[in-house]
């Protein structure tokens, strides 16, 4: 049997998305600015893992490097050769560390590992060849990082430490455990020889100069992410969603809402479909809670919000067609408090159908 031959279909160009993601660099970079100025004497880095916490990693390395940021923390080799070029020679670190597979790349990139188990330390010390490497601590979350005992055996021993970190469980909460991961990750410093030390995430940069030390490491808060109370008038939003509409309909009082009829109609209610839905990171937590912004109007969405498609009653701006474009109220702290997701949730599951724009 012949294979048919591979389709050349005539070349298409494709309509806009009906789903739009703005995206305001301005923001972005006003959010690192304030970070840095609250990270005192301390160098202020940047997380930009998960493709800039789903916003777009080359495009906010790029924003950021060219404000003067210079430490860049990414999970795995591939997402630092992503940004490598971007970065313009400032440092990326790769908080994952080295896996055997990881062995090739690591010994080419200018990008250092973060060693956070003792098999890593022994693969750094092949593939390394004496460069720098970075350490992550375990001071308390037990989540990734050297214990204390591992390293008391001497492990680290010869290696060029860059920089020395650790991380915190609570930095969003007022607990002792953060004084507590702070004064083991001093008592550490004393005896492992390093160039720089680093504790603070978002939320630790807000609990004062005594977490920043020698570098932080934002990512929540550079993106809009409100961590702690002292944040919440200084950050500004990144990220925008904003929906075309499918279709107008007015239901008459008494009529239901969407899948599993949720919502009840109590009169005549003007209603938009939107072009939006779960697939798009538009997630069922803001059905009946979510809202949608369209000048002065807030224009609650009504019924469950399903793959592709959300309701929203446009009573209280009638005028919308067919067409006309609405923003959903993706203001992170706010959002969160709506749909039950935390606000880095909001922003990683983002979904691909958007068209994304920078300003
Ligand atoms: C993700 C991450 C950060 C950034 O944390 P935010 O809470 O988003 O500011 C900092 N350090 C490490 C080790 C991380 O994994």
């Amino acid at each position: 049997m012949s294979v048919p031959p591979a389709l050349s279909p005539a070349p298409v160009t494709l309509p806009p998305s009906p789903l739009r993601l703005r995206l305001d660099g301005g923001a972005l970079v006003a959010n690192w600015r304030w970070l840095k100025a609250r990270s005192g004497s301390a160098a202020c880095g940047a997380a930009v893992k998960a493709d800039a916490y789903g916003l777009g990693a080359v495009e906010a390395t790029h924003r950021l490097a060219a404000a003067g940021c210079r430490d860049f923390f990414v999970t795995t080799w591939a997402e630092a050769e992503e940004i490598l070029a971007a970065a313009g020679g400032a440092s990326v670190s790769v908080l994952h560390g080295l896996r055997d597979e990881d062995m090739q790349i690591a010994s080419a990139s200018p990008a250092r590992p973060v060693l956070n188990t003792p098999g890593q330390v022994r693969r750094w010390r092949e593939a390394g060849a004496g460069r720098a490497c970075d350490v992550m601590a375990d001071t308390g979350i037990n989540r990734l990082g050297l214990a204390p005992a591992d390293i008391a055996t001497g492990l680290l021993d010869g290696l060029v430490i860059e920089t020395l970190m650790s991380h915190l469980a609570c930095a969003d909460e007022d607990v002792a455990m953060n004084a507590r991961q702070r004064q083991a990750l001093v008592d550490l410093s004393a005896r492992i020889p390093h160039r720089r030390l680093s504790l603070a995430n978002s939320a630790g940069i807000c609990l004062g100069a005594d977490y920043a030390f020698d570098l932080t490491r934002p990512g929540l808060a550079l993106y809009g992410g409100v961590a702690r109370p002292e944040a919440r008038d200084a950050i500004r939003q990144v990220a925008r969603v904003e929906a075309q509409i499918v279709q107008r309909r007015c239901v008459e009082a008494g009529g239901t809402i969407g899948y599993n009829a949720t919502f009840t109609a109590a009169r005549p209610t003007e209603l938009a479909i939107l072009n939006i839905g779960y697939a798009d990171g538009y997630l069922r937590g803001f059905s009946n809670t979510g809202r949608a912004l369209a000048g002065d109007a807030a224009l609650p969405v009504a019924g469950r919000v399903s793959m592709d498609l959300t309701a929203i009653v446009v009573d209280a701006a009638p005028g919308l067609a067919e067409g006309d474009w609405v923003e959903l109220d993706y203001d992170l702290p706010r959002a969160a408090a709506a749909s039950g997701l935390s606000q880095y949730e909001l922003l990683t599951t983002l979904g691909r159908r958007h068209d994304r724009g920078w300003s």
